[in-house]
């Protein structure tokens, strides 16, 4: 404690300094906390930085001698606070502490660096964002040409995956995936040049878009030779105790196995870097004990445009996100009550299944949870008494789990005999299997209750963490400590008594230990026996032989019982360590439960129905609604107006859909792709009644000059994202285009958008909805087989246009955006110029199509064409029924009819 005080080592030439740059100069992209005393100093460079960001005042070593090093400080005690701050700000940090006493007469204390803590390193539950992954990836790519290999890991949880991008659009895949993670952390290899960051429109000059997205998150570059395969492969192998990389899937994926090699050693190197030996360093990854090789269509792939259109996880707007309003389709459905929950919810919203079974398996669950309110309701006020598990696994096992969070886990075990209970009620195959996951913890709760403090400090270095009882010695040795003291407190009454002092009193500071203070008053009545220990202005310091006999039976005790307390301490973080695999277990399943209940909860109160599906490629939605503007309505006290759907791939694959602005377009689009995404992620759906096929991607587009906010609404940005869709998008696919072709002149646009209808309808045959004020674009239901008009309906009154938010069939007969004008307030004078203009127009217009459509002016053409595709054969069966007279109709007529009407759709 003497040390940063005394004056020789204040020079930048210092014993001091000197051991201070010999640090640094091994984290130079970390800011180094120097452990001074009871401070955590910065300096230089550091200080500057920190400074700023946790403004905090800078101030500068020995301006006295003119020398100026700035530095800034933070109380060691406080310090957890700060690095979150760091952190969350980007920063890495290397946290160099004394690794022995500063005592009198020491020169200078040995100093290590104990801790690198990198944004996507972090564990402190104060820089997790308890409801989201905290995600490191590493990419790996080898020759040009080849796949780009992606690894990711949530070190708090222990999850890890790789995958692999090959082909044309790999960077694209890659991008969208890493703007699906958003990584706090990308690990790339020193020298690549590939991936190099640009701010700009994401397209760079050559076109090819060689960009990392994820803006916020914190690059680190390593040296190429950890990327190295054969490393890669060694690494993976001793941290996953394997044999080979099969297991994960790994052994035909070259570049996904570099990138997650890259990642381990990068754990290692920074989670544990204070550890002894390599073999301590694996230890405390030990929870990272599995990788998940995926292939992207092992899920319903959504690419970066569709879930930032979609809105699913932030909004398009920041005007939105400022005002906090509840936009997103993620906050409409989260009513979780576990931040595993949480988690969950987002990944299954941005990775929703392809697999048919798993996902009838969720609906049962939610079905049976829908139906079971005080099972439900049971089950979800004991997760609520839950901690996140997962995250105090991981902990555990880093070895940073502090006494309350042992505290945190026997509180959560403690909950989970009653939530197994309420779960052997339930019959459904995922909720039985649930259950089988939550294991109890029955042994690992019982040595939590023994051994740790009802309300033990957070920090293990302070007393008070273990409980009586756990041990003999330590409740020995803490009896003598207290012995002690109460004898010491008895002998300040003694004393009083014997000198007359009534002031006189025996205190304990750090630095001196105990004492007997008198004031200068009565320094004369002070007996031979005290012993002079130091002198205060107004005071004297006195001990005696007796002081000094019980208090070094306290020091000794109280130094003995800390000692015990920590190696106790660590001792049974070990060994809960042990048991981490099957905590982790038991909170990924609470997740899964919440999650569950969550999507139940929300069946139950706000009328969603159960999806089927179906193999014909058929996609019927009975009375859908949007459920994020439903929501919003409903919060002004106004009513969402559902809406019908259908579409199939041989009969209506396209629907064009016209009408005013602001009537609805958009939202019917994005409600379509809404509810099957919620489906396929198992849950209900706002709808009366929904039959979907299995999609493969959804793809959303929004026209340039519909979308301005984004900021980037160029044309070619638009374009790229139509070709993208046009060269991706499969028969199973669905398409929304919302305005394409607006970004530019309108014969041009008119022509692009009709181009990509005639695409989509021949090649592509992916099922599509096209929203768009291009009239023109209605005569192609007349063209192409499959493609039909529907137009959101308006009521026109002689002073008004009311939005009926109605979809119905056929084209709308006009944009109505004169008479909007008019309502504005427009001059009638330039309302009536403003008709004039759009007359002559619409004739123009006219002739355009008449160009653009083939065979228009072949004699004859009308003949050729299909029969029109807009009324479905169904139709003619709902009238043939209708017209059914049943009361005068014989059996065997009745039978004929049906056996007519079989055929007429079969
Ligand atoms: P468009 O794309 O046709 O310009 P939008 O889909 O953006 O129109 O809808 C404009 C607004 O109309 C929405 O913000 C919403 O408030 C309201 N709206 C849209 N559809 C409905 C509906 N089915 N029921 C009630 N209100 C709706
Ligand atoms: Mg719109």
């Amino acid at each position: 404690m003497s040390e940063p005080t005394s004056p020789p080592t204040n020079s930048p030439t210092s014993p001091l300094m000197q051991q201070y740059h010999g640090i640094k100069s091994r984290y130079p992209h970390a800011l180094v906390l120097f452990r001074l005393g009871d401070f955590y100093e910065l300096f230089f460079e550091d200080a500057v930085v920190a400074a700023r960001e946790l403004q905090i005042t800078l101030t500068s070593r020995n301006r006295e001698r003119g020398e100026q090093i700035p530095m800034c400080g933070v109380p060691y005690h406080a310090a957890e606070a700060y690095v979150a701050r760091l952190l969350r700000a980007g920063y890495k940090i290397a946290v160099c502490d004394q690794m022995e006493e500063a005592g009198p007469g020491k020169k200078l204390v040995r100093r290590e660096v104990v801790r690198v803590i990198t944004p996507g390193t972090a564990t402190g539950l104060n820089v997790l964002e308890p409801r989201e992954n905290n995600f490191l990836a590493a990419v790996a790519r080898g020759a040009a040409g080849s796949a780009i290999g992606l690894a990711f890991v949530d070190v708090s949880t222990g999850e890890s995956s790789a995958t692999e991008f090959s082909g044309a659009g790999a960077e694209e895949k890659l991008r969208d995936e890493i703007d699906r993670l958003r990584p706090r952390e990308i690990l790339l290899p020193r020298q690549a040049g590939l991936f190099a960051r640009d701010s700009g429109s994401g397209v760079s000059a050559d076109g090819s878009a060689a960009r990392l997205p994820g803006g916020d998150s914190t690059e680190t570059r390593i040296e190429e030779w950890v990327f190295a395969h054969s490393y890669a492969e060694r690494i993976l192998r001793e941290q996953f105790g394997v044999s080979g990389l099969e297991g994960f899937g790994l052994a035909d994926h070259p570049e996904a196995a570099r990138a997650a090699g890259a990642l381990i050693h990068y754990l290692r190197e920074t989670s544990a870097v204070g550890a002894e030996s390599e073999g301590a360093r694996a230890h405390a990854l030990r929870h990272v004990d599995r990788l998940r090789f995926y292939e992207q269509a092992d899920a319903l792939v959504l690419d970066t445009v569709t879930v930032r259109n979609l809105e699913l996880v932030a909004p398009l707007f920041v005007e939105d996100a400022a005002r906090g309003t509840a936009v997103t389709l993620l906050a409409a459905l989260d009513d979780t009550v576990t931040g595993m929950g949480a988690r969950r919810l987002r990944a299954w919203i941005l990775r929703p299944q392809v697999d048919r079974a798993e996902i009838e398996m969720r609906l049962d669950a939610v079905g049976e949870l829908a139906a079971q309110t005080v099972l439900r309701e049971e089950i979800r006020r004991e997760l609520g008494g839950v901690q996140d598990l997962e995250r105090l696994a991981g902990r555990i096992t880093l070895g940073v789990a502090a006494p309350r969070d042992l505290v945190a886990l026997r509180d959560t075990l403690g909950r989970l005999p009653l939530l197994r209970g309420n779960l052997e009620r339930a019959l459904s195959v995922r909720l039985t299997a649930l259950r089988e996951q939550i294991d109890e913890l029955a042994d690992v709760r019982e040595r939590l209750e023994r051994a740790v403090a009802d309300d033990p400090p957070n920090l293990a270095a302070d007393p008070g963490v273990i409980r009586a009882g756990y041990d003999a010695e330590l409740d020995e040795l803490r009896e003598l400590s207290q012995r002690s003291k109460q004898i010491i407190a008895a002998m300040e009454e003694r004393e009083r008594k014997r000198t007359g002092i009534a002031s006189l009193k025996i205190r304990y500071n750090q630095i001196f230990g105990y004492y007997i203070e008198i004031s200068k008053a009565n320094l004369h009545l002070v007996p031979p026996d005290f012993e002079r220990k130091q002198t205060l202005v107004n005071a004297e310091r006195f001990t005696t032989a007796e002081l000094k006999e019980y208090e070094r039976k306290v020091l000794d005790a109280d130094q003995r019982i800390a000692e015990i307390e920590r190696r106790l301490f660590s001792e049974l973080r070990a060994w809960l360590a042990e048991h981490a695999a099957r905590m982790r277990q038991t909170g990924t399943a609470l997740g899964q439960l919440d999650v569950l209940v969550n999507f139940a909860r929300l069946a139950a109160s706000r009328r969603y129905a159960r999806p089927e599906f179906s193999s014909t490629g058929e996609l019927m939605i009975v009375a859908g609604r949007h459920p994020v503007i439903e929501r919003l309505l409903e919060q002004r006290g106004e009513r969402f107006v559902p809406n019908d759907l259908y579409l199939a791939q041989a009969t209506q694959q396209i629907l064009l859909i016209t009408g005013p602005n602001m009537g609805g377009k958009s939202t019917y689009l994005r409600q379509a792709a809404l509810i099957v995404l919620m489906a396929q992620m198992g849950s209900y759906v706002p709808a009366e009644q929904a039959r979907l096929p299995i999609t493969d991607r959804i793809f959303t587009r929004i026209g340039a000059s519909d979308n301005l906010a984004r900021g980037r609404s160029t044309f070619l940005v638009e374009m790229s994202e139509v070709a993208a869709i046009l060269n991706t998008a499969t028969p199973r696919s669905l398409v929304l285009l919302d305005e394409v072709g607006r970004g530019t002149a309108t014969f041009d646009g008119l022509s692009i958008a009709w181009a990509v209808v005639e695409h989509l309808q021949a090649e592509t045959r992916a099922c599509a909805l096209f929203a768009t004020h291009y009239h023109e674009l209605t005569e192609l239901a007349e063209l192409l087989p499959g493609v039909r008009n529907v137009h959101v309906a308006v009521r026109e009154t002689p002073d008004d246009i009311i939005f009926l938010r109605r979809v119905e069939e056929g084209s709308a007969d006009k944009s109505y955006g004169i008479e909007v004008a008019r309502l504005a307030g427009v001059p009638h004078s330039v309302i009536e110029r403003a008709r004039e203009i759009l007359r002559r127009h619409e004739q123009s217009e006219h002739e355009l199509s008449e160009e653009l459509t083939p065979g228009a002016e072949r004699p004859g053409a009308a003949a050729e064409r299909e029969p029109p595709l807009f009324t479905p054969i169904d139709r003619n069966v709902l009238e043939a029924l209708r017209a059914a007279d049943l009361d005068n109709l014989k059996p065997l007529d009745a039978l004929n009819l049906l056996a007519a009407l079989k055929k007429q759709i079969s």
